[in-house]
C-alpha cells in the first residue's frame, strides 16, 4: 500500500462521517441562536441574592388586580394586556357582579362585555378573549380553571404568561416565570438575564432561579420596575440592589440623569423613541 493511498482513506471516511452527523441532525437554521450554556453556580448565587434585597426592599411586592377566585383572576389577568392593573381593577367588580362565573360569561352578550370593558382598551380582541376562554372553561372543564400550564395555554386569550402568573398565584403552583414588560426591561438592566425575548428571557430566569421562588420573582421584578427601575427614568440612587447592577447607565442616572452621549442600545423594547435613547437597554451579558 502506498502512503499516498494510506492517508486518503481516514480522511474520506472523516469526511463521510460528517456529512452523515450533518444529515442526521439537520444543520441550524441561520436565524436560529446557538444553545445557552447553563448558568455557573456563581450566576445563580448573583440572581439569588438581588431577590433577596429585593424582597427586603419591597415585601409588600404582590399581583396588583383584584380577584376572588381562579375565574376572576383569569379573566383580570386577560384584561390586564396593554392596560394598567388600576384600570382593570376599576372595571372587574361589576364585570364580576354581572358574570360571578365562566357559565354567565360564556352566555354573556359580546356587545354587553364590550361596554363594561372599554376603558382597558382593545376591547373588542378581548371580549372575544373573555368569551372564548369562558366557553372553553365551562365546555371542557366543567367551569374550573385547571392547575396545568399546558392545559391552560391551549384556551383562548390565555398565554404563557397568563397562564404562569394565574397559576402561580391562585394555585401556588410554579410552572413558569411570567415575564411582562417591567420583568424583561429590569432582569434585563440587572444582567439576570440577556434577551429581547420573553420566552427567552423566562428561560434564563428559571435556569437561575429556584422553582419556589419563581412566582416571587415575576412580583418583585414587577414591582420594582414600577417603583425604582422605571422605563425611562430608573431611579437608580434609590435602588437596593444597586451594587449588583449591571446596567451600563446606572451611575449616571443615580447622579441625577441620562449620559449625554447617545447609545444604540435596545430602545424599541422599551416603547421608547430613539430621540431618548439612553434610558433602557440591557446590561453588557447576563452572567
Ligand atoms: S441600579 Fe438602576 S438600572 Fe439597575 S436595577 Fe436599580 S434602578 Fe434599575
Amino acid at each position: 500500500m502506498s502512503p499516498r493511498i494510506a492517508k486518503s482513506r481516514p480522511r474520506a471516511r472523516t469526511k463521510a462521517r460528517a456529512q452523515a452527523g450533518a444529515r442526521a441532525t439537520g444543520p441550524r437554521p441561520r436565524h436560529e441562536k446557538p444553545p445557552q450554556r447553563p448558568p455557573t453556580a456563581a450566576a445563580k448565587a448573583r440572581a439569588n441574592q438581588i431577590l433577596d434585597l429585593l424582597e427586603q426592599a419591597h415585601p409588600e411586592a404582590t399581583c396588583a388586580l383584584h380577584w376572588r377566585t381562579p375565574y376572576e383572576l383569569v379573566m383580570a389577568t386577560i384584561l390586564s394586556a396593554q392596560c394598567t392593573d388600576e384600570r382593570v381593577n376599576m372595571v372587574t367588580p361589576a364585570l364580576f357582579a354581572r358574570y360571578p362565573d365562566a357559565a354567565s360569561l360564556a352566555a354573556a352578550r359580546p356587545a354587553d362585555v364590550e361596554r363594561m370593558i372599554r376603558p382597558t382598551g382593545f376591547f373588542r380582541a378581548k371580549t372575544k378573549s373573555l368569551l372564548g376562554c369562558a366557553r372553553g372553561l365551562f365546555e371542557r372543564h366543567g367551569g374550573e380553571v385547571p392547575r396545568s400550564l399546558d392545559v391552560l395555554v391551549k384556551l383562548p386569550g390565555i398565554g404563557r404568561k397568563t397562564a404562569s402568573v394565574v397559576l402561580g398565584h391562585a394555585y401556588d403552583v410554579a410552572e413558569g416565570i411570567a415575564v411582562d414588560t417591567h420583568v424583561l426591561r429590569v432582569s434585563n438592566r440587572l444582567g439576570i438575564a440577556d434577551s429581547d425575548d420573553p420566552l427567552v428571557v423566562e428561560r434564563q430566569l428559571m435556569a437561575r432561579i429556584p422553582r419556589e421562588r419563581w412566582t416571587r420573582t415575576t412580583d418583585l421584578l414587577i414591582f420594582h420596575g414600577r417603583k425604582i427601575c422605571i422605563a425611562r427614568r430608573p431611579l437608580c440612587g434609590q435602588c437596593p440592589v444597586f451594587a449588583l447592577c449591571r446596567w451600563e447607565h446606572r451611575q449616571a442616572f443615580a447622579l441625577g440623569g441620562p449620559p449625554r452621549a447617545r447609545r444604540a442600545t435596545s430602545p424599541s423594547r422599551q416603547g421608547v423613541s430613539r430621540k431618548r435613547t439612553p434610558t433602557p437597554g440591557r446590561s453588557p451579558g447576563a452572567k
